[in-house]
């Protein structure tokens, strides 16, 4: 069982620290799928509703649902635990067994949620793309960028991506 953490900041925080924040790639990683398919994850929505992560859950399309965890079928924990304004806005903690992901919890920093609406939904949709198995985009041209920097939806490119992982 691996733990990956994942992390993204905002970009101010980013710009005012020097450093982008450690990146780590999750290329390799997939929810347990029939090839061709979308994989069955449910979304568990923990947060207070500030995030838009409804939102989010539904511009990743049909790999995930919003619901509560069930067995059989992936499970995605959502929770905003404060965790100081100098941690990441958003961390995910992917779990696997070789290269099948188990489970993932994302926390998102209540600490954060000062940010403007659209950075916070950036970081929510960000997180997700990484726990359907994305990883950095280091040419900061969509949401999967190691920072939120201004974008505020998935790119085709994103989309493509996530749809050649699952063979679709
Ligand atoms: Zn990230």
């Amino acid at each position: 069982m691996k733990r990956i953490a994942i992390a993204i900041a905002a970009a101010l925080a980013a710009l005012l620290a020097g450093a982008h924040p450690a990146s780590a790639s999750v290329e390799g990683y997939t929810w347990k799928h029939v090839a061709g398919h979308w994989p069955v994850v449910y979304v568990e929505n923990h947060t207070d509703g500030r995030w838009s992560l409804t939102e989010a859950v539904k511009s990743w399309g049909p790999g995930l649902r919003l619901g509560s965890c069930r067995a059989g079928a992936g499970c995605i924990r959502v929770t905003t635990p404060a965790r100081g304004n100098a941690a990441p806005l958003g961390q995910s903690f992917i779990y696997a067994t070789g290269s099948t992901i188990t489970g993932v919890d994302i926390q998102l920093n209540r600490s954060d949620e000062a940010q403007p609406v659209s950075v916070r939904k950036v970081a929510a949709q960000h997180e997700l793309g990484h726990a359907l198995g994305l990883g950095h985009d280091t040419s900061y041209r969509g949401i999967m960028g190691p920072v939120a920097w201004g974008y505020d939806s998935i790119n085709t490119y994103e989309r493509k991506v996530l749809a050649g992982i699952y063979g679709i």
